[in-house]
């Protein structure tokens, strides 16, 4: 039995419902389907979950938010149409998006989670429409009534283990299910959505909880690339990789599958395949356990800007103990986490995104750790690009670290940081983010176009 999930612009558009159709009836496994709320049709176009955010704002700041509105309900009908749905349909959608948007203002982030789970519960009911218009034994699952719970955090829910048990329950329904993708429903029964792109945690939390065979992605690339292919011209399509591995891409940048997503799917040990709406008889990548190191050490490169570095520097840091931990309190009393934490003998520096801590933060808490703290030295500094260089194969392979610094070099790219990551399948480089597209480019260049001799 297989899981397949299906994201926003595989389900933008009458013709693109239509192929998810046909991949899902041409496999007989494939029982479950998850889908997202219609995404982009093309570059310019807006994702309907993008339009009732807005909406939703609008209804919050001025009590209603009729462009918006229409604009959504425009979305679906065209899909409607394209696909010769009833009326019907259509006068569903349009009543519960009109009660959701009319109910209780009172907090607003629960607000705005339920008008944004709309977006894929109401195509989950058009779709299931569609099936059973075709002739299909088909039906939408409501993820309350299948027990899908979660933590009671807006906008950023994680699910509760009590949930798989419950999910197993849907292997016994017949025919095909339809399942929205990104939110579930906390202890008190309202619901609480994933953070953006949360469909495909959905899809992975399902593929657990039923022990699913195998977790199929649909999107809209063949394959996962070895680069960001913004930045280097047609890479390398990767055919295997392993969770970890995966985990880190797309933590670093790598937007394919969301770096939560696979959890759920690795405790399990099912593999995830990433495959091509547009293009299904594509092998895809594979997301597995193990693979075998064919590769050479480095099987991809991922970059993400954005980020800043505190730099702490104090003379014998190195013989005093709890340092790391009090200069961390001061970033967690106002709700900040780290992404990486490098350090030296008298200093260390700790990397956050910059977006977490506007100016005004900035100067309390360089203040605290300069009295608290008594460093010698804190400095800031900003608009800085982490870059992953990942890989199993990096574990046995003595110089990687060597020809990533050489490659950089030769770029002539200063690199301001660096750190190993304890995990050993990945190698993080902080550089200044005017930096950061050559600095991919020369490792690439590096790790797989370079001619061996
Ligand atoms: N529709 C949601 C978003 O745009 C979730 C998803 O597509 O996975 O973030």
């Amino acid at each position: 039995m297989k899981i397949v999930k299906f994201g926003g612009s595989s389900l933008a558009s009458g013709e693109q419902v239509e192929k998810v159709f046909h991949i899902v009836v041409s496999d007989p496994e494939r029982k479950i389907v998850v889908v997202s709320a219609p995404g982009k049709r093309y570059t310019e176009d807006i994702k309907v979950t993008d339009l009732l955010i807005e909406c939703a704002n609008a209804y919050l700041a001025h009590g209603e938010g009729k462009e918006q509105f229409e604009a959504i309900i425009k979305r679906y009908a065209s899909i409607a149409d394209d696909l010769g749905l009833s009326e019907k349909v259509m006068q569903t959608i349009h009543d519960d998006l009109l009660e959701l948007l009319n109910g209780d203002r009172s907090q607003p982030e629960k607000y705005l989670d339920a008008v944004k789970a709309s977006g894929e519960d109401n195509h989950a009911k058009l779709i299931a429409a569609y099936f059973q218009h075709q002739g299909v034994e088909a039906s939408y699952v409501n993820p309350k009534e299948a027990g899908l719970i979660v933590t009671d955090e807006p906008g950023n829910a994680r699910v509760l283990p009590e949930s798989y048990e419950a999910l197993y329950k849907l292997r016994n329904r017949p025919g095909i299910l339809i399942f929205p993708g990104f939110f579930g429903f906390n202890k008190k029964g309202e619901v609480v959505t994933f953070s953006r792109s949360g469909s495909d945690i959905t899809g992975s939390i399902l593929a657990n909880g039923t022990k699913a065979d195998l977790y199929e992605n649909f999107t809209d690339v063949d394959a996962v690339y070895s680069v960001n292919p913004m930045m280097v011209d047609r890479p390398k399509e990767l055919r295997e990789l392993t969770y970890r591995e995966m985990r880190e891409l797309s933590y670093a940048g790598f937007s394919v599958f969301h770096d939560e997503a696979l959890m759920p799917a690795f405790r399990a040990g099912i593999p995830v395949n990433i495959k091509n709406t547009n293009n299904p008889h594509k092998p895809g990548t594979r997301i597995v356990n193990e693979r075998e190191n064919t590769n050479g050490p480095v099987i991809g490169i991922a970059s993400d800007n954005g980020f800043c570095s505190i730099y702490v520097s104090k003379y014998l840091l190195n013989r005093e103990i709890g340092f790391g931990r009090k200069l961390l309190q001061i970033l967690e009393d106002y709700g900040l986490s780290f992404e990486h934490m490098p350090s030296g003998i008298d200093d260390i520096s700790v990397i956050v995104r910059q977006d977490e801590m506007d100016a005004r933060l900035e100067k309390k808490i360089v203040n605290r750790i300069k009295t608290e703290l008594q460093a010698d030295d804190v400095k800031v500094e900003h608009d800085l690009a982490i870059i992953m260089v990942v890989g199993e194969g990096m574990r046995h392979n003595v110089g990687t670290a060597a020809k990533a610094s050489f490659a950089l070099a030769r770029a002539g790219v200063n690199i301001e940081m660096i750190n190993q990551g304890s995990s050993e399948v990945s190698m993080m480089f902080g550089v200044k983010e005017v930096d950061e597209k050559r600095a991919v480019q020369a490792l690439y260049e590096e790790f797989f176009a370079a001619v061996p001799v």
